[in-house]
């Protein structure tokens, strides 16, 4: 018998988040180092326990959603979400648009397959949370990455995005608050990427799993809430707000002159129907979390500890030479940068394998985020300050006098 090749639409996907470096992290970890993992996105590894709105939740519906529900979801979570959504400014929507699914991970499929040709393409963001870069190859799509601009705050360049539109573009995907920077989009950004969409009539992924989480007074705004005649696919779901990351919950909102998108969601029924419906028992806590905004808000205030992770985190990153920063004001992320010749780095995997040999730190290189230079990697603010406040400043020490060979 011949050997069993994977196919070759799987050539271009990458997963650095949980790649080689991680598995080498992890035998060391075996071996009984201690690994400190800057790495995942991921609220209850770190101690970040589950909120009271859910165990009392789970409790009171333990009897609940045995059975499969419809596929779209359950009713009771997808009118909390319709509620929630609109609570957002989004316009027109009702619990028929709203789709639940095994987490946004899941979610992004749906969204994808109904609407990507062979050779389509997609507007993503550089650099981006490689879910979306890769779903897309995954569907037999090509992202197309447009340049989020470090010294313009790491917004989307409205020129690099406007060059990069051809016949063959399909779709425009806007991660904010993005990972891996950060950062939070305003309102003046939002309405030009609508008009862009409009103008070359491109369906619009906001991804918003970030909304709950943003800090210094600031308030997210949805891209739909911005729009009634373009179509616009919302993403969201519990893993970070409520640090759920395990429960696999996430959605979709379609939201936009229904007569655009009433092909693509009869793709999108065919989908979700096929595979039955989502995990229930994650359904069952989605309308007492979206009743519980505190569980977010305790979080990302002066005092919670997100915010005090991330304050810590900078008062360290702006004692180190060669390194530079955005700061962020949403998510638990920062993406700085290296200075690349100082430290003749070429290679940025290989940097953050030198980095974890000499201080059993874990984490992603920019090159996972689909940036292209060597010069980037993202920190996971998800350890408590003290911790992250030694661990930056081992990262310092490594620094002092690295050069790459
Ligand atoms: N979208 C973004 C921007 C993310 O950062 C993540 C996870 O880190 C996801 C989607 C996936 O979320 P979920 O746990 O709902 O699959």
């Amino acid at each position: 018998m011949k050997p069993i090749i994977r196919a070759g639409r799987m050539k271009p996907v990458h997963s650095d988040i949980r790649g080689p470096l991680f598995v080498e992290a992890m035998k060391r970890q075996k071996q009984g180092i201690d690994i400190l993992k800057l790495n995942t996105g991921n609220p209850a590894t770190f101690g970040f326990g589950l909120p009271d709105s859910i165990k009392n939740a789970l409790m009171e519906h333990m009897q609940d959603g045995v059975g499969y529900c419809d596929f779209k979801g359950m009713p009771q979570a997808r009118q909390a979400i319709c509620d929630y959504e609109t609570s957002k400014g989004i316009k027109g929507i009702t619990s028929d648009d709203v789709f639940i699914g095994n987490g946004v991970s899941e979610v992004v499929s749906f969204a994808l397959t109904p609407l990507l040709n062979d050779g389509d393409e997609v507007l993503v963001p550089s650099p981006s949370y490689s879910l979306w870069g890769n779903s897309i190859y995954l569907e037999g799509g090509k992202p197309v990455f447009y340049t989020c601009d470090e010294k313009a705050n790491w917004y989307p360049d409205i020129k690099d995005i406007r060059s990069k539109i051809t016949d063959k573009t399909k779709a425009i995907v806007i991660i904010n608050p993005n990972n891996p920077t950060g950062v939070l989009y305003p309102k003046e950004l939002l309405l030009e990427i609508i008009q862009i969409a409009r103008e070359s009539g491109l369906l619009v992924f906001a991804d918003e799993i970030y909304d709950r989480l943003v800090m210094d007074g600031k308030q997210h705004i949805s891209l739909a809430s911005l729009t009634e005649d373009v179509p616009v696919i919302t993403l969201n779901g519990l893993s970070k707000s409520h640090c759920l990351c395990g429960y696999r919950c996430g959605w979709m909102v379609i939201s936009g002159p229904r007569e655009l998108t009433e092909d693509y969601r009869q793709g999108i029924i065919q989908l979700t129907s096929l595979r039955l419906c989502a995990n229930t028992m994650a359904q069952i806590v989605i309308p007492a979390a979206l009743d519980d905004m505190e569980t977010p808000a305790s979080m990302v205030r002066p005092g919670g500890r997100i915010y005090e992770q991330r304050e810590a985190t900078v008062r360290e990153l702006e004692k180190i030479d060669g390194l530079s920063f955005v700061k962020n004001d949403a998510a638990f992320y920062v993406f700085p940068k290296l200075d690349v010749k100082k430290f003749n780095i070429t290679n940025d995997k290989q940097f953050a394998h030198d980095l974890l040999d000499a201080t059993n730190i874990l984490l992603v290189p920019g090159s996972g985020f689909d940036w292209k230079d060597p010069d980037h990697f993202r920190i996971v603010m998800l350890p408590q300050a003290d911790i992250l406040s030694d661990a930056i400043r081992r990262m310092g020490t490594f620094l002092d006098g690295y050069k790459q060979k």
